[in-house]
């Protein structure tokens, strides 16, 4: 029997529908969730991104703060405005998008942001909040798994789940989530030999490579939970993901698609991140 889907596009409504109702609260309290949203340069992919998060804040009863500067404005202006974002009280979440100008360190950038508004979670301290197992804000992609793993309504506890890729926004982040919620956790990379050898022991795989094919039906446990973050292209220029879906589908006890899987759960959580924040603030 082929796989069921795990469909992050009706989760996604599942779980804004709720923000919408959150935000109604806050508008009674006199509160609007309010994100700022800095982008500098003119990367035409970024440019997408942010007018998604723009309009996604519009939909769901947040405010936007959307800044754009030119590619040559200063690193030291950069980190002026994000100060002065973090002491305007009416901000609840402050994001700046990636990639940027390469005179500009952004490390440096997202070590500025207030950690209270680091809706993004990418800051040393977010990390650190998540690695201690302390409340702070998770990154986006990660967590947004998290819920399409947790709508499976398979306990992780005592599960064995393989975790393919290890970079600070989304490897390492989803197997220190995936260790909080029980699981036996392998981290995979490009120096693991044998990848199929780990894969096939899991319960639930995750896998954020960034190329095609990774995960094929012979490297996948029967009835496994497969997470398919990666975001690639095929040779006819369709969008798809590191997993082999049309072969993995028939092993797979769930499957992620691409797109309509992680994707839209990005832009959800970071909405959810926001609300939270401005939560916070409320109290
Ligand atoms: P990244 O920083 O390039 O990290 C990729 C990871 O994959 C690295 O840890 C790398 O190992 C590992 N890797 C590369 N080749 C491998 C192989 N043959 N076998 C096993 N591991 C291998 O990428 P990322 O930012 O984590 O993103 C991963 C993918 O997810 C990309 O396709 C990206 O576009 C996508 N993504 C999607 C969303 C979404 O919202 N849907 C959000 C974020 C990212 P090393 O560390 O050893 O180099």
């Amino acid at each position: 029997m082929p796989a069921q889907l795990i469909s992050g596009t009706a989760l996604s409504q599942q779980i804004r529908a709720e923000l919408s109702q959150r935000t109604a609260a806050l508008a009674t309290r006199g509160v609007t969730p309010a994100l700022a949203v800095i982008l500098v340069g003119d990367d035409p992919a970024s440019a997408v991104y942010v007018r998604n998060k723009v309009k996604a804040c519009a939909e769901h009863g947040l405010r936007s703060v959307l800044e754009k500067y030119e590619s040559s404005f200063s690193e030291d202006a950069l980190l002026a405005r994000i100060r002065s974002l973090n002491d305007d009280m009416s901000v609840h979440g402050i994001l700046v998008q990636m990639p940027l100008p390469a005179h500009i360190n952004p490390q440096r950038v997202i070590e500025t942001i207030s950690t209270a508004k680091d809706v993004d979670g990418y800051s040393v301290r977010s990390a650190g909040e998540l690695l201690a197992g302390l409340p702070g804000f998770r990154p986006c992609t990660p967590y947004g798994c998290m819920k399409l793993i947790e709508s499976t309504a398979v306990s992780l506890k005592g599960k064995h789940a393989v975790v393919i890729g290890r970079s600070n926004t989304v490897g390492k982040p989803m197997a220190l989530l995936l260790l909080q919620a029980n699981a036996t956790v392998t981290v995979c990379h490009s120096a693991t030999p044998d990848l199929g050898f780990f894969t096939r022991q899991a319960d639930v795989v995750v896998a954020a490579v960034g190329r095609r094919n990774t995960l094929t039906r012979d490297m996948v446990k029967p009835g496994a939970i497969v997470i398919d973050v990666g975001m690639n292209r095929d040779d006819a220029g369709k969008l798809c993901g590191d997993v082999a879906f049309d072969e993995v589908r028939e092993v797979a006890g769930w499957i992620t698609p691409v797109p309509g899987g992680v994707g839209p759960m990005t832009i959800t959580m970071l909405l959810v991140n926001t609300v939270e924040s401005a939560e916070r603030v409320a109290k």
